[in-house]
């Protein structure tokens, strides 16, 4: 078997292919966006596209401990948005 990256969901704690995950980044400057290339330099955070992540991942505003900031709404309703696709 062919030794794959994968990366954990930071709301399921399960293990994902990096392509079925959204990566969401915390550059140097602070700034937080969802990281559509997944190779942006920073922190890095994971969500899978179980939409009960999502909707938990909004709810609770994961994001703002992970990154351990005020995590703009607006990345957010990104989030919200990116599942609709
Ligand atoms: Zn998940």
């Amino acid at each position: 078997m062919k030794n794959v990256p994968t990366r954990m969901c930071m709301i399921c704690r399960q293990h994902f292919l990096k392509p079925e995950l959204i990566r969401i980044v915390k550059d140097r400057d602070g700034k937080i966006f969802i990281d559509d290339t997944k190779k942006a330099d920073g922190r890095g955070a994971y969500v899978c596209s179980n939409p009960e992540c999502h909707a938990r991942l909004v709810k609770t505003k994961a994001l703002n401990k992970s990154f351990k900031t005020n995590v703009d709404d607006s990345v957010y309703e990104a989030l919200k948005n990116s599942l609709n696709n």
